[in-house]
C-alpha cells in the first residue's frame, strides 16, 4: 500500500511526486535502490549549489520544527543549516527542557503543538519507535533525527554519500564496523541501508557489545555474508570501509561495563600502517578516544568530510519531502 501523502503544499501535490513528497523519513527500510540513487543524485545537487551559490530560495516560506529530546551538535545543526540554506525558517527546540515536556507534555501533544506551525518536524528521542509514534500522530512529514538505540536513517543516507564519493561505488566493498555495535543506532542502520548493494560485513566489537539480532537477521536474509570478530588487527588490511563508533556511555546501566570496554578499540597511525592505500575511516563522530587526532590528516580519513555531506544529504530530504525537489 502506498503511504498516506501528509498536508505539505497543494500546489506542490500536483506538481511532482518524487516518492518522498510528503512521506515520513522513519527507518531504512523505506529506501530500495531508486529511491537511494535519487537522493544521493540530489544530495550532489545540493553540494554544487553550496560550492557556487552558498543558498537558494527552494524552500522558501516553508517552516522546519527542530525538536531534540537527546543531546546532538550536527545532526541538530545541520538540519537547521540546510534549512536555512534552502530559504526555509526554523524553530529549533534543542533543549527540551526549556519546554512545556517539562511540564510532562507527551509526545502527541507536543507533535501536534509544533505541527501547527511548522510545515515538517525533525525529531530526536531517546526511545526506539519515538519518531514512528510522532509522525502516527502528525498530520506533517516528521523525520527520524535517531530514536534511542533504534535507527538514525539520515545519518545513513550521508554515510554512504561519503563512501560513494569516496571510493566511487558500493558494491564489491568489504566494510568493517567496529566499536559498540550494539547501542550505536548508526551501525544498525548503515548495515540495514547497505544490504541494498553486494558488500561483505565484518562486525568488530567486544562480546557485550555485537550488532543485534535483528540487524544481523536482516543481513542473512538478504543473503549477504558476514563475520563477527573481536581484534580489529585481524582484518584491517582487508577491509575498504572501516565505520568505527563511540562506545554510547549513556545507553548502559552499569557504568563499570562501560569502563572496561570503552577503550577497547583506538584507531591511530601503527594501525593505519597495516591498512590498504585505497580505504576510508569513517565515524560518525563524537569521537572520545577512539580514533586518534594523528590520524586526522591521513587522506584516508573521512570523517571530518562525512560531517559536512550531512548538510547536502538532509537539504536533499527536506527538498523532496517537502516537493521542491
Ligand atoms: N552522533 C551519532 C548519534 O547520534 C553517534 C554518536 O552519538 O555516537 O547516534
Amino acid at each position: 500500500m502506498e503511504p498516506k501523502i501528509k498536508q505539505v503544499d497543494s500546489m506542490a501535490a500536483n506538481r511532482i511526486h518524487n516518492g518522498f513528497y510528503g512521506q515520513d523519513i522513519i527507518s531504512v527500510s523505506q529506501f530500495d535502490r531508486a529511491r537511494l540513487d535519487y537522493i544521493l543524485g540530489v544530495g550532489n545537487e545540493m553540494k554544487i549549489l553550496v560550492e557556487r551559490f552558498g543558498s537558494a530560495d527552494l524552500l522558501q516560506g516553508k517552516i522546519l520544527a527542530n525538536l531534540f529530546y537527546e543531546p546532538s551538535t550536527r545532526t541538530s545543526s545541520s538540519f537547521m543549516a540546510a534549512m536555512l540554506r534552502l530559504g526555509g525558517q526554523v524553530i529549533p527546540i534543542n533543549n527540551v527542557q526549556y519546554s512545556s515536556v517539562t511540564k510532562g507534555e507527551s509526545l502527541p501533544d507536543t507533535v501536534r503543538t509544533l505541527e501547527s506551525y511548522a510545515d515538517i518536524i525533525v525529531i530526536r528521542h531517546p526511545e526506539v519507535g519515538s519518531a514512528a509514534t510522532a509522525a502516527h500522530y502528525a498530520s506533517k512529514p516528521v523525520i527520524n533525527a535517531g530514536d534511542g538505540v533504534g535507527e538514525h536513517p539520515t545519518q545513513a543516507l550521508l554515510d554512504l554519500y561519503t563512501i560513494v564519493e569516496a571510493l566511487g561505488e558500493v558494491g564489491g566493498l568489504k566494510v568493517a564496523m567496529v566499536g559498540d555495535l550494539k547501542f550505536g543506532r548508526t551501525v544498525h542502520s548503515l548495515t540495514k541501508l547497505l544490504v541494498n548493494y553486494p558488500v561483505e560485513f565484518t562486525f568488530v566489537s567486544p562480546e557485550i557489545l555485537r550488532m543485534p539480532k535483528d540487524v544481523l537477521d536482516v543481513v542473512a536474509a538478504s543473503g549477504h555474508r558476514y563475520e563477527e570478530r573481536e581484534d580489529v588487527h585481524e582484518i584491517i588490511g582487508d577491509v575498504d570501509v572501516l565505520y568505527v563508533t563511540r562506545v554510547q556511555k549513556e545507553r548502559f546501566t552499569d557504568l563499570a561495563e562501560y569502563d572496561m570496554v570503552k577503550d577497547r578499540y583506538v584507531v591511530d597511525p601503527e594501525l593505519m600502517s597495516r591498512a590498504k592505500e585505497r580505504m576510508i575511516i569513517m565515524h560518525p563522530l563524537p569521537r572520545v578516544n577512539e580514533i586518534s587526532y594523528a590520524v586526522d590528516n591521513d587522506p584516508r580519513a573521512a570523517y571530518f568530510r562525512q560531517m559536512r555531506n550531512g548538510m547536502y544529504i538532509r537539504m536533499a530530504l527536506l527538498a523532496a519531502v517537502l516537493g521542491k525537489a
